[in-house]
């Protein structure tokens, strides 16, 4: 039923009316219609299942009616900001909040992305601590504003402009590309949940990372003491990339025995998609002092959040602090809806199930294809990283990587794509994908490779 700008005009438009820094998925961009739970139509009505919902934000399901449903009831009253006055909304929905999240995590400020949420953090970090050094890991992503262009590192998305002020970048502990990888450890890859004989206090590359993040602490920080302390539970937009076993835990200590506050950056993991718990730094038995979020809290409704201890929280009110639309109503109306759809619908036991049965196929997959390097992640959120040969670990040329990025959309399934090498495949589902859309998508990327590497 599609009735708008042809194909052509979007692309014309687009090149010359729209910001040149976009980022276009594909040679042939598709153009997206409609959504309907794990699936996005195009404008000529072809259905794919979209394995990378979750970076743009859909957790539950494309226009899930329950989510959609909440929001419209709520535009039918009221959408104003409601931060000058009283609305119930903003209370009810803080308190369901926070009933998730454990200790003293209670005090939330509502944005409307994530970058916003991540400013504020590091905002709050600095005031509370007095101390403006900041440390965030190599290959993070936690946004692209000027202020937290230095926190996210990865030279992509770095403009030249001065940036990052104060901020200081650790190594990635990442076991596959890392200098300190899983050919030091006892299992050829060892990472958090993945089956190897580590014991997190065993790990040899986990020490390494912590030994080089203790040194940056010694040599780079003003009287040794330290701000924030920035990490996601598992790198997104940096390719899939987990921790070694209990490297996260000593990260935190380290940071906390000089005074700093640790943020977890839970935009692409939190809301259960990791299946095993709700919260991403859950699965690494760590205690953040700050928690952001965004993406699947709102399930395609720009939103996010910042929470708190109430004694960081106290900074804060030093002085006036405003955001028109965090916590509107609307928002609010739809972030409640969210958090009851993963109850209801049991999505997070189900990310799961389905995420293990999922990286289980995958890395079965291995043994038919030697430029498939890697395969991670936990729950609905995996990577798989493209090589020349698992020998090499040579990255896949991006030639390659193309080509079967584009035979996999042209075979109905939209995957993502990222790492600081381009060649990891993202997996990030809504939620709610079933078992048949995994063995459809497995087939597809099966021949999808086979065709591209004979
Ligand atoms: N943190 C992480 C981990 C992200 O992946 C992103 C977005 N890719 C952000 C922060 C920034 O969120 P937003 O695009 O909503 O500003």
């Amino acid at each position: 039923d599609y009735k708008g700008m042809s194909y052509e005009e979007t692309i014309k438009v687009r090149k010359t009316k729209l910001s040149p820094a976009l980022l276009t998925y594909y040679k042939q961009p598709v153009m997206v219609h409609q959504g309907k739970m794990q699936y996005l139509f195009d404008t000529n009505g072809r259905r794919y299942i979209d394995l990378f919902a979750g970076i743009v934000t859909v957790s539950v399901g494309h226009c899930h009616p329950k989510v959609t449903a909440a929001a419209t009831e709520q535009m039918k009253k009221l959408w104003h900001t409601t931060n000058i006055y009283l609305h119930p909304s903003i209370h009810e929905y803080a308190s369901k909040l926070t009933d998730t999240l454990p200790g003293d995590l209670k005090v939330v400020y509502f944005t409307n992305s994530g970058s916003e949420a991540n400013d504020l953090a590091l905002h709050m970090a600095r005031l509370y601590t007095g101390v403006f050094d900041t440390l965030s890991l190599r290959n993070a992503y936690h946004g692209a504003s000027p202020y937290l262009m230095g926190l996210t590192a990865l030279s992509t998305w770095r403009f030249n402009t001065p940036t990052g002020f104060g901020i200081h970048q650790v190594m990635n502990p990442d076991p596959y590309r890392g200098p300190w990888g899983g050919k030091h450890c006892r299992d050829s890859i060892c990472q958090t949940d993945r089956d190897c004989d580590c014991k997190p206090d065993e790990c040899i590359s986990c020490d390494l990372y912590v030994d080089q993040l203790e040194d940056g602490l010694r040599f780079s920080m003003p009287k040794g003491r330290v701000g924030g302390f920035f990490a996601e539970s598992i790198q997104g937009v940096g390719g899939t990339v987990q921790y070694p076993k209990g490297y996260l835990k000593k990260a935190y200590d380290a940071v906390h025995a000089k005074g700093g506050v640790c943020i977890s950056d839970e935009v692409q993991t939190g809301f259960g998609r990791l299946g095993s718990h709700f919260w991403g730094f859950e699965t690494h038995a760590v205690n953040p002092d700050i928690v952001t979020m965004a993406k699947g809290m709102g399930n395609g409704f720009p939103m996010g959040a910042v929470v708190t201890t109430p004694k960081i929280a106290e900074v804060m009110g030093t002085a006036l602090h405003f955001n028109t639309f965090g916590g509107n109503p609307v928002a609010c109306a739809v972030g409640m809806a969210v958090l009851e759809i993963i109850k209801e619908d049991n999505l997070q036991e189900h990310c799961a199930e389905l995420g293990s049965y999922m990286l289980k196929e995958l890395q079965n997959m291995k043994s038919e294809f030697t430029c498939i390097g890697d395969v991670r992640g936990k729950g609905l959120m995996i990577g798989v990283e493209m090589v020349e040969d698992r020998s090499s670990r040579k990255p896949l040329p991006a030639d390659k990587m193309a080509d079967i990025w584009e035979e996999t959309k042209d075979q109905g399934i939209l995957l993502g794509k990222g790492g600081f090498y381009g060649n990891t495949f993202r997996i990030k589902p809504p939620m709610c994908l079933k078992k048949d859309d995994v063995d459809f998508s497995l087939e597809v990327l099966r021949s999808s490779i086979k065709k591209v590497m004979g």
